[in-house]
Order: C-alpha cells, then sequence, then structure tokens
C-alpha cells in the first residue's frame, strides 16, 4: 500500500481530561497513530503513566515528544507568543530545551521519542541549533525551516484543526473546513502534518467535529488513500527532504 503521508498532532498534553481521554480512545479503537506533544514541566504524575500505559500497549502507534519546557511565553507584544526564539540567547534555550528534555527520558524512559516541537511554533536559528546540538533526531514547528546543515528532520504539521479569534483563544473548525484543508495540502504532496489542541475542545459541537474528522482519517486509511505515520516511522526511515522534495523513502510498515 502507498499514497500521501499524514501524521496526527496533539499538543499541549499534560493533564488527562475528559477531551483528551475521550478523543484518545477514539484513536486508539481505530488504531489510528498519534503524536503526542508533553509538556515537560506541566505534566502531572497521572497523565505521565497513563501515557506510558498507552505507550507500552500499542509502540507503534503513539510518540510521545517533548513540547518545549513550561509553555511560557517570553513575548511582550500581544499578537506574537514563543517560548523558544525570539531572540531569546542560545544559553537560555539551550538550558530550557535541556532541562525538558531530562525530564522527559526520566518520566518515559525509552519510551520518549526524541523529537522537539517549539510552543505556539516559535522558533529561530538558535533553536534549531539547539535541536541539533542535544541530538533531537525531529524538529516539528508550523511551518518548514531552512534545512542547510540541519541534523534532525523537520516535519511541520502545516494543518491545523483550530482557529484562533483576536485575542488568540482556540476554537474547533467545523468538520468540512478542516478536509478542505486537509485536502489542500494533500495537492501539495510530502507530507501533511495535521495539530490539533484536545483543550480547544469545549462544546458537544467542537467533540463531534473533532470525532468525524478522526473518523474520516480512519476510513481514508482504510481505503488506502492515505498512510498515518508518525515521527518513530520517519526516524527509521531515516527520512530526509531536500530542496523541497523527498529524498527518503517511508517503510509502509504495519
Ligand atoms: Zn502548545
Amino acid at each position: 500500500m502507498s499514497g500521501p503521508v499524514v501524521f496526527l498532532r496533539d499538543d499541549d498534553i499534560f493533564k488527562a481530561d475528559a477531551a483528551l481521554l475521550e478523543l484518545d480512545l477514539l484513536l486508539e479503537k481505530h488504531l489510528l497513530p498519534i503524536v503526542y506533544g508533553v509538556i515537560p514541566d506541566r505534566c502531572d504524575k497521572e497523565t505521565a503513566s497513563m501515557l506510558k500505559r498507552r505507550k507500552q500497549k500499542a509502540p507503534d502507534l503513539i510518540d510521545l515528544v517533548q513540547h518545549g519546557w513550561a509553555h511560557n511565553n517570553y513575548s511582550k507584544y500581544a499578537g506574537s507568543k514563543f517560548e523558544f526564539g525570539g531572540g531569546r540567547s542560545y544559553t537560555k534555550q539551550h538550558e530550557d530545551m535541556q532541562k525538558g528534555r531530562l525530564v522527559m527520558q526520566k518520566t518515559f524512559g525509552q519510551l520518549f521519542t526524541p523529537a522537539f516541537i517549539p510552543p505556539f511554533h516559535g522558533f529561530d536559528d538558535n533553536t534549531l541549533k539547539v535541536v541539533d546540538d542535544l541530538g533531537f533526531s525531529v524538529f516539528s514547528a508550523g511551518r518548514r525551516v531552512m534545512m542547510a546543515e540541519r541534523k534532525f528532520i523537520d516535519l511541520p504539521a502545516l494543518v491545523s484543526l483550530n482557529s484562533y479569534d483576536s485575542g488568540g483563544a482556540p476554537g474547533v473548525l467545523e468538520f468540512s473546513d478542516m478536509v478542505a484543508k486537509l485536502r489542500k495540502c494533500l495537492v501539495l504532496g510530502g507530507v501533511s502534518g495535521v495539530v490539533y489542541h484536545h483543550a480547544a475542545v469545549k462544546t458537544e459541537h467542537d467533540m463531534r467535529n473533532m470525532k468525524r474528522f478522526l473518523l474520516f482519517l480512519a476510513q481514508e486509511r482504510d481505503r488506502g488513500h492515505i498512510r498515518v505515520k508518525i515521527f518513530s516511522d520517519f526516524i527509521k526511515a531515516k527520512y530526509r527532504v531536500t530542496a523541497g522534495r523527498m529524498a527518503g523513502k517511508l517503510h509502509n510498515g504495519a
């Protein structure tokens, strides 16, 4: 089976609240692979245990990766947010990223996948340098990075299932808009990364839209129209994007 590759990423994992558990149940039931972006400084013990159990049960269907350090916002300006980047020094960014990585390794051990997602998708050259220097295999923001001299695999999530109001508060898109955004990205070829925030699910209507989209992905996968992968699959395949083209080959896997 071949076909376009999609990955699913849920950010801001630190508490196993009702929305996370409900969506996770659906992912598990339909064997949909998911990348969970865990906030190291905020993840509570029960949530960490839940995630570890889930990963032990189905290691090929879930990646536990690092989402920043504490999800702080260092921006002084409304309309822009960042924990990494924004001209913060290499030393400060290194310190925070390393603290986060040590917590992830201590908490999840071998179950941790060395990938880094910057909060608010904020990053600069120093961030990318630290990502390489700390030996992360994957970097995933909201846009592509210039890959010159980088060792990591760049896997941006170009499709967001959330909308943001003028104050930056996240909402959940309508199902038809989610599908339209994904289709647009699939047409471009390469990998279509899809990011959502379970915390943005506030109403039953939001939940219905999210579930409909996840079921749609599972159906598309079952029909052989797409393949759904996690970061570990790309690491195993030594996946590379060179000059905007895919150079590595993704194994079909399980
Ligand atoms: Zn976040």
